[in-house]
């Protein structure tokens, strides 16, 4: 590897974005390259209804994949909520094909332990995911440029979010009676979360690493109305609801 960095001029990219036309894919530049891996047989290791796993030309480790939508979506700033089932589905297959491939090559340590993610700055139009093992061992592994490159991948996880209590979506309390919601809320980009009564936002009564709750010790009347959670990050945004009902003595 080389002793120094490059310069910010010899790592710089012209970037997709601009160059193209975000909602149209141009065939005929290098960016637009995987448009055209996407329909190569001889690249593709899977293709489903939703997405297409093809290997990398130029793998950067000894498995080194990428996950495409079937339906253009030129990067992920063209990306919104409607696409989260389809990242989730895209975040699996990468998983089980990957995963697939290490078991067949016998994969063992960083070979088979592999990172999941969206290139910051991608070189290539069309949407991918790469899913490339931790080994990084490859041809294509010459330059400080690419080892950059490759730390670069940065993985925007989704948010999980998991009420922990009540189980139900809806409460019925006696006034006096206490009431207690919790959730556990993570993904390394950590969320935003707020929690709302009826639409005003209420605050947490703790809030200890992922775990965020919510607790009146006796409730009144004023108290009923619907709980909502949301926490969002980069990539999605999850939302679950709890309805309280106080009923008299
Ligand atoms: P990114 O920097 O996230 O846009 O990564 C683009 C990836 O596409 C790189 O890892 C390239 O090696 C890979 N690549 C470029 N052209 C092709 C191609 N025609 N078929 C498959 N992979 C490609």
């Amino acid at each position: 590897m080389a002793s120094s960095l490059p310069s910010s001029t010899a790592i710089k990219r012209n970037l997709p974005s601009e160059n193209l036309n975000e909602n149209q894919p141009k065939r005929n530049h290098w960016s637009a390259g995987l448009s055209t891996a996407l329909d190569d047989e001889g690249a593709r290791v899977h293709k489903d209804e939703l997405c297409t796993v093809i290997k990398d030309k130029y793998p950067k480790a000894r498995i080194h994949l990428l996950v495409m939508p079937n339906e253009y979506i030129a990067n992920l700033k063209s990306i919104n909520n409607t696409h989260l089932p389809l990242l989730k589905h895209m975040l699996k297959v990468g998983k089980e094909v990957a995963e697939k491939i290490a078991a067949k090559a016998d994969a063992r340590g960083s070979f088979a332990h592999f990172r999941y993610g969206y290139h910051a700055i991608p070189s290539m139009s069309l949407l991918h995911m790469h899913v490339i093992s931790q080994d990084f061992i490859s041809d294509s592994l010459k330059t400080v440029c690419i080892y950059i490159y490759i730390v670069a991948i940065q993985i925007v996880p989704l948010v999980k979010l998991t009420k922990a209590s009540p189980t139900s979506d809806v409460v019925d309390l006696k006034v006096g009676e206490p009431f207690e919601i919790s959730f556990d809320v993570g993904g390394k980009e950590a969320p935003k979360v707020q929690l709302t009564k009826d639409g005003k936002e209420v605050k947490f009564t703790s809030v200890e690493g992922t775990r965020h709750v919510y607790s009146i010790p006796e409730v009144k009347p004023e108290h009923q109305g619907v709980y909502k959670l949301t926490a969002k990050n980069k990539l999605s945004t999850e939302e679950t609801n709890v309805a309280l009902n106080v009923t008299g003595n």
